[in-house]
């Protein structure tokens, strides 16, 4: 069974209000196993929206619909659907009954216009909206030609719709012929240090279409995510599904993968220095702070991060740091000298520092990234490459990369 999700309203298409009742909506339907295939936004325009419907109404199983149920003159949702299936709006007293009590309940007259809240297609039936005034509508849709199809239209008050979402509606896809008692369910499994096509190279037919487990692939600031996607009958099974595809995956990459689930490198960083007993201390010239600021976000606080010195100015970090610095902080012996010092200042099991960053338009510039220990320190350039918004982030991953394959030696 293949569904399709529609948010209604201007609020949406302008881009003042992000959709996040269809990101809700598709995980819901993942719950009980039902595809989405389609999520179609629109704005508040009659025939828009009668196109939107006309067409989901085509090409899937089960429509969603959220918005555009309410009283006033842009909320458009129920002609519209009535204008795509061709059929009147009628009237349900029990709806009017009901919205007329909800007002009465907080000590006010129905305006008429709230009447038209309880006009519903013909043949539809009434999905109840226990705390607000706007009830959803169930409609079983046949058109020749086609097999039929469900549409259930909901508000887009987000508290509204998950209430008549779970009360109402999920039991109703349940009982819908052509869904089972399949669930869906996602993994991820989190890397870094390759591209893109690299990677994908490394894992033989696994990101073939129409694969099960499948397996799909997304980039981030340089964090390649693995996203395995299994439909059994329990958490179990698809679990038992993807395990042999997670088993070749660290096969494949070894060491690229750094994590899984919700995981960054500072949460894999953090974990490494858990297991060995160790604290951190860094000195960020390049990166400004930004590898302090990850572990100073991790929740709960993390006691092996002990603290992070941010600076670009070479006497400021002679003076701080009490030592004297190559004329160049842009160097391999001023990164090491750093990495010691910061480590000394904080008395710090392992000292990181990452240098200053070339020069805008420096062609083939490099950065450096140290790691001292009590044994030694290593030191490592990395070529300053990549789009000039992910820049930053990139080279702060780089650094803590750097470390964490330092750690897990
Ligand atoms: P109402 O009876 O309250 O008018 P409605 O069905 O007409 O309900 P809207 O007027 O479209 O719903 O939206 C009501 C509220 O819900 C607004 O604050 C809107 O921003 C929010 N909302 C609507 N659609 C979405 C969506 N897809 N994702 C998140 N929030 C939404």
């Amino acid at each position: 069974m293949l569904a399709e999700v529609i948010a209604i309203g201007d609020e949406l298409t302008s881009g003042q209000r992000l959709d996040t009742n269809s990101q809700w909506i598709s995980q819901q339907l993942g719950e009980v196993g039902v595809r989405v295939l389609y999520h179609s936004t629109c704005g508040d325009d009659l025939d828009g929206c009668a196109q939107v419907f006309q067409t989901a109404l085509q090409r899937a199983d089960l429509v969603i619909a959220t918005g555009g149920l309410g009283p006033t003159a842009d909320d458009l949702t129920r002609q519209a659907i009535s204008q795509a299936a061709g059929l009147d709006l009628v009237l349900d007293e029990d709806s009017l009954e009901h919205i007329r009590s909800m007002f009465a309940s907080r000590g006010r007259t129905m305006p008429e216009q709230n009447s038209i809240q309880a006009m519903f297609p013909t043949g539809s039936t009434i999905i109840p909206n226990p705390h607000g005034t706007a009830p959803g509508i169930d409609l079983l849709f046949r058109q020749t030609g086609h097999e039929a199809s469900r549409l259930f239209a909901l508000p887009g008050v987000p508290a509204e719709m998950k209430q008549m979402w779970t009360e109402t509606v999920s039991p109703r896809i349940k009982n819908m012929k052509g869904t089972s008692d399949q669930i869906i369910r996602h993994y991820q499994l989190k890397c870094f240090g390759l591209g893109e096509s690299d990677l994908e190279s490394r894992l033989p037919d696994l990101i073939r279409r129409g694969r099960s487990p499948s397996v799909g692939i997304t980039v981030h600031q340089g964090t390649i995510t693995l996203r395995i996607t299994a439909t059994g009958s329990d958490e179990a099974e698809c679990r038992q599904q993807m395990q042999p595809t997670i088993d070749t995956i660290h096969d494949c990459l070894g060491d690229i993968v750094f994590g899984d689930e919700d995981d960054e490198l500072e949460h894999s960083v953090d974990n490494l220095l858990q297991a060995g007993q160790q604290t951190l201390a860094v000195y960020e010239a390049g990166t400004g702070g930004m590898i302090t600021h990850w572990f100073g976000e991790m929740h709960p606080a993390t006691p092996h991060f002990l603290g992070g010195i941010v600076g670009l100015d070479r006497t400021s970090a002679e003076r701080i740091l009490d030592l004297a610095l190559p004329a160049t902080l842009s160097s391999e012996d001023a990164t090491r000298a750093l990495a010691q010092a910061v480590r000394n200042k904080y008395q710090a099991d392992i000292g990181l520092a990452v240098s200053p960053f070339p020069r805008p338009g420096q062609d083939n510039g490099h950065f450096y990234v140290a790691t001292a220990g009590d044994v030694e320190t290593r030191c490592q350039s990395f070529l300053f490459a990549g789009h000039p918004d992910i820049l930053k982030p990139l080279a702060a991953k780089r650094a803590l990369n750097f470390l964490r394959l330092h750690l897990k030696k």
